[in-house]
């Protein structure tokens, strides 16, 4: 089978960026317990890699260990569990991804109440929600902004990861509601960079595979992207997941990857599909 890759894919900068201090951490301890605040990335071969080399996870600091070194995940985490951290006497590694920390900022200093256009309960939406200093709302839907008050001005801040389809219709349902805003468009330009290359796959394959964890936002996210210019898309954790009888209906396929998943992932279902 004939497989085209999608020119940008998998492992983003940010996730390189928190796998490397990870290393830096790992080869200069000297015995002192390691501890990650949450998954430094979303997906779940990556995380079993991390256990297998002795690597904890917690996800409240209350579980820290006083002495320990905590690394933070590139989602970042509230403005309280980092202060729970540094009473506790950790050590913090912090891996939060630099275009994530500018939504925290732009969060903590907001002078206006913010609408925070994001997926509810993504790691990266709490760490932003727990930088807050004024009133704020998630909005994931058109429905979320029924009962927001139109009677003052908001900070519109952008989850760094949303699909580009997601963040036009909620700019559009703020415009044609009257709402009155700033905003600072965040979306990251590895996120954007994935979806472009989907698009220029369309046309070029009749079908897409995207690797990457069912937990993973903007892996999801190019599944909605594909779709949404209709292509025919569906998510694969691994090369396990591919249905041989379906797949071979095609007489190519393309491949694209979120930002989380590695590259030894992608190489195994491409040298399944290319055997078939
Ligand atoms: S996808 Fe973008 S924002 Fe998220 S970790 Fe990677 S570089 Fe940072």
């Amino acid at each position: 089978m004939r497989v085209i890759k999608a020119e940008e894919m998998g492992i983003c900068i940010g996730i390189k960026r928190a796998f490397s201090m990870l290393k830096d951490v790992w080869m200069n301890n000297h015995g002192q317990m390691i501890f990650i605040y949450g998954d430094l990335a979303h997906n779940s071969h990556v995380m079993d890699s991390l256990r297998k080399h002795g690597f904890k996870t917690i996800y409240r600091a209350s579980d820290a260990v006083k002495g320990s070194t905590v690394i933070i995940r590139a989602h970042g985490i509230s403005d309280r569990e980092r202060a729970s951290l540094v009473e506790k006497g950790v050590n913090i590694v912090d891996a939060t991804c630099p275009l994530v920390k500018k939504n925290q900022d732009i969060m903590r200093s907001s002078e206006f109440d913010v609408l925070l256009l994001g997926i509810k309960g993504h790691s990266e939406t709490i760490a932003v929600e727990g930088t807050a200093r004024r009133k704020y709302y998630v909005i994931q839907d058109g429905k979320d902004l029924d009962d927001v008050p139109k009677d003052r001005k908001y900070r519109v801040i952008v989850q760094t990861t949303l699909e580009s389809g997601r963040y036009e219709m909620l700019m559009r349902e703020l415009e044609d509601r009257g709402f009155s805003y700033v905003v600072s468009n965040s979306i990251c330009m590895a996120s954007e960079m994935r979806r472009t290359s989907v698009h220029k796959l369309k046309g070029e394959v009749p079908f897409l595979y995207v690797i990457g964890d069912k937990k993973s936002a903007n892996s999801n996210a190019l599944v909605s992207e594909a779709r949404s210019i209709g292509l025919e898309a569906m998510l694969l954790e691994d090369d396990t997941d591919i249905d041989e009888a379906f797949i071979s209906r095609f007489d190519s396929v393309g491949i694209t990857a979120g930002s989380s998943t590695p590259a030894s992932v992608i190489d195994r279902v491409i040298r399944r599909l290319e055997n078939i």
